[in-house]
């Protein structure tokens, strides 16, 4: 089902400590909405976390697991791990992930066949680099990631999939997509699917933008009409900034 969807990704960042004074002020400043909220705190903090929102909407996700039921793997983190303490929604493909931590779409395809299997929901990160768009390759690049580690689900199996746009050269940098850029690839995110899978399940997936959004440009990308909501990094730190946002949709 399509939906709107606010999620902060914290990546490495808050202790013990912070992540519970942010979670109190978020819930303390939620403001009303249709929209799903989702936050990503680090693995540690994760039981914390829905602990303090139990009686919240406000949606607990990870940055992360491995595919692999258990065994071996050193620092890695099994899906079973995260259902144990209440979390079904995972992002996987983060461009950190790909970048600094090597994972390829056949990588990812494995971690997403996992969570199918354990009937979680994925927020699928995926993006073309700043000398892929340059290249002029940003559709292939795209439509390749999705292709590679998405289009050997059935039809059934994208009701657990969230997308998220996030062209790499915006994330962290300051600079955004501007709403027209990313409406044009969100629009060819859809048609991609649709060529694959029909209408249905195109226009039923949610496709959020992620990239440096900040309160000053929500507003504008939230109202392109492929553009379902964000994947917010650095501003989802700050409570009034992600409420701002949320605000925003
Ligand atoms: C992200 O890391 O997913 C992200 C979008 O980060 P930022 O908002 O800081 O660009």
């Amino acid at each position: 089902m399509r939906s709107k969807i606010v999620a902060g990704n914290w990546k490495m960042n808050k202790t013990l400590k912070e992540t519970e004074a942010l979670l109190a002020e978020l819930s303390a400043k939620r403001p009303d909405t249709e929209a799903e909220i989702i936050v990503a705190p680090t693995f540690v903090n994760l039981a914390t976390a829905v602990s303090n929102l139990a009686s919240s909407v406000i949606q607990v996700a990870a940055q992360n697991m491995h595919f692999a039921e258990n065994g071996a793997f050193t620092g890695e983190i099994a899906a079973d791990m995260l259902l144990d303490i209440g979390i079904d929604t995972v992002i996987l493909g983060h461009s950190e992930r790909r970048s600094l931590f090597g994972e390829t779409d056949d990588f990812l395809a494995k971690k997403v066949d996992t969570a199918m299997a354990k009937n979680m929901r994925i927020i699928f990160c995926f993006g073309e680099e700043l000398q892929e768009r340059q290249a002029g390759r940003h559709f292939a690049v795209v439509e390749g990631q999705l292709k590679n580690a998405l289009f050997h689900l059935d039809a059934n199996a994208w009701q657990k999939i969230v997308l998220a746009y996030e062209p790499v050269w915006a994330i962290g940098t300051g600079e955004t997509a501007t709403p027209e850029q990313a409406q044009e690839m969100h629009a060819f995110i859809r048609k991609t699917i649709d060529e694959k899978y029909g209408a249905s399940v195109a226009q039923n997936v949610t496709v959020l933008y992620g990239g440096s959004v900040k309160p000053s440009n929500a507003e504008e990308i939230f109202s392109k009409p492929d553009v379902d909501g964000g994947l917010i990094g650095g501003a989802s730190l700050k409570a009034d900034d992600f409420i701002e946002i949320i605000k925003a949709i």
